[in-house]
């Protein structure tokens, strides 16, 4: 089959691999229609996370169509078009039963290697690199899904991909943000970062109760979708400091709420954004966490700080004082996507939300090299590409 594979920094190919097998009883085997690259695959582009290796099949976001299921699955069938989570999770471990999918003490083979940076690893992800288990992912014709009855959720016929397709990462992983960022109506929400996470993080959070969202990028196509879906927008290059600016539009009090839809590659060109850039390029700097330290400091006393943004190692400069002193509360991680998926298609389906707005572009597997370098470089206001695979 045709895949998209990592073949080293700033270099994915298509490539011919092998048709994925059934491997163990819980597994099927999908052939897929529609795939997304995600703000987490730059970090793999880019080099930000170790482990991958040359050949590795890429892609996280996924639906498809069962082709075959091993002789244990019991909930799906051949046919049935689902949705695939990115975080692969057993359904039977202690965290899967409360809940807490992301962080399944089954699926990853390589914990070992995980507990040396994290002392207790997450669940496997797909397409994610060996330190998350190596298992290929569904940039590609087929893939193989393990434990398909915890990690699939089946859509009704006639309802377009385009509109269930992010159920298997962005908007969940928006809507958790929103979640964790404890939003009470009336709230203001400062959200930095107005990607596809961003930008579903915002509508999840007036989905939520919240009065007011701003959000902070410096692309103006981004902002443009920011505007869009209600938020006040704050471009960071045309204001003097985005720490004024957010005081000036909450009257001095700080958001009830900041959340960090940005991660490790935070731009800028604050002092701390150059020395984590001037670290990170010479090896000695593992993340450049510029939008996070912004948001701590941004929060009011006894606020939310929210991170869906992925962080990888250890973080220089960041202002835990003004956390400990502000009283601040913090929630993070890689989303319990399963958790999410039906109560999310079910407002869908009640057209409170049509996830599809964030589509920029939609491609063959054949552009996706390309497709992956511009969207690294935001160029042609790519926000979002879908990948057709059929
Ligand atoms: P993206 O790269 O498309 O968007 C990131 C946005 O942040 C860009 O528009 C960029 O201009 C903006 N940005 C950069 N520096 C900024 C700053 N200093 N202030 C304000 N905005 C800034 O990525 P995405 O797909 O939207 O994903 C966002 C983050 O969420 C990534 O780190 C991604 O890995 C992560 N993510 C996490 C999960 C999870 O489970 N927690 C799931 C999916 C994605
Ligand atoms: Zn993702």
């Amino acid at each position: 089959m045709k895949a998209l594979c990592w073949q080293g920094k700033h270099e994915i190919s298509v490539k011919t691999v092998n048709d994925p097998r059934i491997l163990n009883p819980h597994d099927a085997i999908i052939r897929v229609t529609q795939a997304a690259i995600c703000g987490s695959d730059l970090h793999l582009y880019n080099g930000y996370i170790p482990t991958m290796e040359k050949g590795d099949v890429m892609g996280h976001e996924t639906m498809g169509e069962i082709v075959e299921v091993g002789p244990k699955v019991k909930n799906r069938k051949v046919g049935e078009k689902i949705v695939i989570p990115f975080d692969i999770a057993c359904g039977s471990c202690s965290f899967c039963k409360q809940d807490e999918f992301s962080f399944c003490d089954n699926t990853n083979p390589n914990t070992a290697l995980a507990n040396t940076l994290y002392d207790h690893g997450g669940s496997a992800l797909f397409g994610y690199s060996h330190l998350y288990g190596g298992y290929a992912g569904g940039q590609a014709e087929y893939i193989r899904v393990p434990f398909v009855d915890t990690n699939s959720l089946a859509i009704p016929a006639g309802v377009p991909d385009e509109k269930v397709l992010f159920l298997s990462d962005i908007f969940p992983t928006g809507f958790m943000a929103a979640e964790n960022a404890n939003i009470k109506r009336g709230d203001t929400v400062a959200i930095w970062g107005a990607g596809p996470v961003g930008l579903m993080a915002i509508k999840s959070a007036f989905l939520l109760g919240a009065e007011r969202v701003i959000s902070i990028d410096h692309y103006s196509g981004r902002l443009k979708m920011a505007r869009d879906a209600g938020a006040h927008v704050v471009n960071f290059e045309d204001i003097h400091g985005i720490l004024d600016e957010i005081n000036y539009l909450t009257g001095g009090k700080g958001p009830d709420s900041c959340i960090d839809a940005v991660g490790l590659e935070a731009h800028g060109s604050t002092v701390t954004a150059v020395l984590d850039r001037a670290k990170t390029t010479v090896g000695i700097g593992t993340d450049r966490p510029d939008a996070l330290r912004q948001a701590i400091q941004a929060c009011k006393k006894g606020g939310y700080v929210s991170v869906p943004g992925v962080y990888g190692g250890l973080l220089d400069n960041l202002p835990f004082g003004a956390a400990f002193g502000k009283g601040l509360n913090f929630k993070m991680g890689q989303t319990h996507t399963q958790k999410y998926m039906k109560p999310l298609l079910d407002r869908i389906l009640a057209d409170e939300i049509d996830p599809s707005f964030v589509i920029t572009h939609r491609i063959k597997i054949e552009d996706g090299p390309q497709a992956y370098k511009s969207f690294n470089e935001k160029k042609d206001d790519f926000v979002k590409v879908v990948i057709q695979m059929n």
